[in-house]
């Protein structure tokens, strides 16, 4: 199949024909790949099994994963659910449109292929303008998920998703980069209290000024384990694994020296690596970057920049990947599967990266961080 690449630009006029052709390739139960403000969505139509099946398909995803449903307004939900507590609606005027999934029971239309066989659905309401005007093309709820091939960093730029799916889909929407960079919070709003089963931009301290107690699914912060049936299927699964073997190192000591050690930690691992041959990155921090320069100069390591034009590295040297300031976590989290994907491009063996406070939106930059090393956490103390 020929993937269509259909850029969205400032020009109105011209975009009305490029909607009309992806809610036409959408209601004949194709997939049209668009953006949104997490990352960009896989989308087929919500109520066609077929279309579901497509999807799970063209990403090599286990068919008890469930799709979370795209809606444009509030009228679509009546599609979908007739379930709705006053607690929802709270957080539906608050947060919607939105990085907020919630989970409702199902009506019994909605297919048991786009569930993931459950009797429960996950329901968005987008804030992006590209995702908003496709879902009101096809005129019916849109069921996606992250458009990457299973296993694989969620795409965050339409390369990525062009990477991934060219010739398994119909289409791409180009819109950009996505803003947050991270999948949405999902809140299980079926539960009392409401439960979070994925953390995302929107907190538990969010909302919780909203709605009182809500609590966090503990399976989050583990490592889950064969046995395990988790309440979000998803959570079994690796997920948002680059090929290298990425270690985090974190620090105990208190707020002055804990970067420092960490920094110190990730030179000493990566140069016993180094010095075997292989090739080694560091993700680092606008804030850390000079000091492992420097310190690996001392060691006399050969270090590329990962943001260099077609810059290489061969065995026995290392590449540093930049993914933001320490000082603003929405800055690790907007970039933090393109440095994934870009330790695959760069063809890394082992990966070193610092670790970030776990406080608010960090606890979503840590859990998939976390997921992405396999659980693999080093202490630096
Ligand atoms: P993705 O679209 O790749 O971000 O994945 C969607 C995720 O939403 C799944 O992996 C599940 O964790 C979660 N999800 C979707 N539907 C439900 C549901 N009915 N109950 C619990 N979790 C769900
Ligand atoms: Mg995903």
């Amino acid at each position: 199949m020929q993937t269509i690449w259909k850029q969205i630009t400032q020009e109105d006029n011209l975009n009305i024909a490029i909607y009309e052709e992806a809610g036409a390739i959408l209601r004949k139960g194709g997939l049209v790949a668009f953006p949104t403000e997490t990352v960009y969505g896989l989308g087929g139509n919500g109520f066609d099994a077929g279309a579901s099946a497509k999807i799970y398909a063209a990403k090599g995803r286990p068919s008890d994963n469930p799709l979370i449903l795209h809606i444009s307004d509030i009228d679509m939900l009546s599609m979908i659910t007739d379930e709705i507590t006053d607690k929802a609606r709270v957080l539906m005027d608050r947060f919607w449109p939105g990085p907020l999934t919630m989970i409702f029971n199902k009506k019994k239309e909605v297919p048991y292929e786009t569930t993931g066989g459950l009797e429960t659905v996950a329901v968005r309401m987008p804030d992006h303008e590209v995702a908003r005007k496709l879902i009101e093309a096809a005129g019916t709820p849109i069921a996606a998920p992250s458009a990457n091939v299973s296993g694989r960093p969620s795409p965050t730029m339409a390369r990525h998703v062009y990477e991934d799916l060219s010739g398994k889909i119909d289409m791409i929407l180009d819109g950009g980069d996505v803003g947050i960079g991270l999948e949405s919070t999902i809140i299980d709003m079926t539960a009392e209290p409401p439960m979070i089963l994925r953390p995302g931009y929107i907190t538990k301290e969010m909302f919780e000024k909203e709605i009182g107690r809500v609590i966090t699914d503990p399976a989050i912060l583990k490592k889950p384990d064969e046995a395990m049936k988790p309440k979000a299927p998803g959570m079994k699964y690796r997920h948002y694994a680059p090929k290298a073997v990425l270690t985090l190192v974190e620090s105990k000591a208190c707020e002055d020296a804990k970067t420092d050690k960490v920094v110190s930690k990730i030179v000493d691992m990566a140069t016993d690596k180094i010095t075997s041959g292989a090739k080694v990155g560091i993700i680092a921090t606008i804030e850390t970057v000079e000091t492992y320069t420097n310190l690996l100069n001392n060691r006399n390591v050969i270090i590329k920049m990962s943001d260099e034009e077609d810059s290489v590295v061969t065995a026995g040297e290392a590449m540093m990947f930049v993914i933001g300031s320490r000082e603003d976590e929405e800055s690790v989290a907007r970039n933090l599967y393109k440095v994934l994907r870009q330790c695959d491009e760069k063809n890394m063996e082992y990966v070193y990266s610092e670790t970030f406070s776990r406080d608010n939106f960090g606890e979503a930059i840590m859990n998939r961080l976390q997921k992405a090393a396999g659980y693999t956490i080093v202490e630096a103390d």
